[in-house]
């Protein structure tokens, strides 16, 4: 049988798997297996030619008993309501797993930015926000950048809903530029996080982390997580990373500013001098200590799990690990950072951005980090004492730290 590639189906069934290890009875499972709140929309845009093009948008309000809704907003050619779904839940188990006072959504349009004008950004920027404002605000669910979406488009949208509203409002959206209310170390908050959960494994399973590591996806995420792994771990060799065209190898490894600054002159990571051209199905199994997938959902599948030889797989992207695959790498003993815990730094800068702007006072860098680092290490080891006293995989782990924490939040508020 073919294996299940719809990523809502599969965040129904990683949750279900969790609902049943905690006997959640079915009402509270019915709550949590589906999102309160979706809206679809259309996006009429006025396009550099003279035509109008409409978009597909969308906004899923998955859970919000922990606090208002939070999530990122997708702009991508395979953007469906069920991949927006899939992301809303797990945005709910991310905020969880974190422990801030926040719940889990996501939005999305449907679209190719790569063929966009910047004028033609603005504008589906600020039509997406238009169409949905009235649902959103910091009590409600305010979004921030995900794939292909980032500080400027927030910059639009955040100006627009504040001419709607009338007044300032920069904790409606996060992600947005320092100058006009973005947070210190917001930029490199998703792959610092993750990398502090790395230290942590590192420590608890005795790997040195200075070893080898590749990524996959080399967007905000991975190219961070390219810098950051050095600059924090203290060393590493990169030897492997890859792009929506493809992978390039180093065996010596290559120096992690260098093709940063190659893909922001050039666009892609193909081409840099000195090394051998591979796909992305190579560089997931490379035979590295820590890998980075940092792409998009459903890379590690049943069929390549059994050739993942890295030791930890530190999951920056959300949802690259199919349920079937997770067991497979689980069998083999490898260490599965699971995304809503490896990714979580985003959102808990995204949140303290928030907090940020409702008092309008700004932190220092130092402050962030610190605060970051905490939240990640506490977040990491809350996992890993469940994964070592129910003997159950780093992703099944993470789900019961997460489902427990929103459902006793439902039930204190009377839902269930
Ligand atoms: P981005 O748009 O900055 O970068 C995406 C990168 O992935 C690009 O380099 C693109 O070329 C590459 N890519 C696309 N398809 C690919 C494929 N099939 N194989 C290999 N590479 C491919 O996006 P991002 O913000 O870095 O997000 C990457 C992942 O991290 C997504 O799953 C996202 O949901 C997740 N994430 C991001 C944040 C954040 O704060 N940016 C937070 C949490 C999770």
């Amino acid at each position: 049988m073919s294996e299940e590639l719809n990523p809502f189906k599969i965040a129904q069934a990683q949750f279900d798997e969790a609902a049943e290890f905690l006997g959640l009875e079915p009402a509270m499972r019915e709550v949590l297996r589906w999102p309160r709140r979706e809206y679809q929309f259309t996006i009429p845009v006025k396009m550099d030619d003279g035509s109008t093009k409409v978009f597909h948008g969308y906004r899923v309000q998955h859970n919000d008993a922990r606090g208002p809704a939070k999530g990122g907003i997708r702009w991508h050619p395979a953007e469906t309501i069920d991949t927006v779904r899939a992301l809303a839940a797990w945005m709910t188990w991310k905020t969880a797993v974190v422990d801030i006072p926040l719940g889990g959504s996501k939005g999305g349009v449907t679209c190719n930015p790569k063929e966009f004008s910047e004028g033609e950004k603005e504008r589906l920027a600020r039509g997406w926000m238009r169409a949905i404002a009235r649902e959103l605000g910091e009590h409600r669910d305010s979004p921030a950048p995900d794939v292909y979406t980032n500080p400027q488009i927030m910059a639009w949208m955040m100006d627009e809903f504040e001419t709607i509203v009338g007044r300032n409002h920069p904790a409606v959206i996060t992600g947005k530029p320092i100058p006009i209310g973005g947070s210190q170390g917001r930029g490199d908050a998703t792959a610092r996080g993750g990398i502090y959960t790395v230290r942590e494994a590192c420590k608890i399973l005795g790997i040195d982390p200075h070893g080898t590591y590749a990524i996959q996806g080399f967007g905000n995420a991975g190219q961070f997580a390219a810098l950051l792994h050095q600059e924090v771990l203290g060393g590493g060799k990169l030897v492997g990373v890859s792009d929506s065209r493809g992978g390039i190898y180093v065996e010596g490894g290559m120096d992690p500013k260098a093709i940063v600054k190659h893909k922001l002159e050039t666009g892609t990571v193909l081409g840099f001098p000195g090394a051998t051209q591979i796909t992305n199905e190579e560089l997931l199994e490379l035979n590295v200590d820590i890998l980075y997938p940092a792409a998009l959902e459903n890379q590690i599948t049943k069929d390549n799990a059994p050739r993942i030889k890295a030791t930890i797989s530190c999951e920056l992207a959300n949802g690259p690990t199919t349920p079937e695959a997770d067991v497979i790498l689980h069998e083999k003993g490898i260490h599965v950072i699971p995304d809503f815990l490896a990714n979580a730094g985003g959102v808990t800068v995204s949140y303290f951005e928030q907090v940020q702007g409702t008092y309008n006072y700004y932190w220092p860098l130092e402050e962030v980090r610190k605060q970051l680092d905490a939240r990640m290490t506490a977040a990491y080891h809350a996992v890993y004492k469940m994964h070592s006293e129910k003997k159950v995989h780093m992703r099944l782990a993470a789900y019961l730290v997460s489902v427990a924490r929103v459902a006793e939040a439902v039930k204190l508020r009377g839902w269930v």
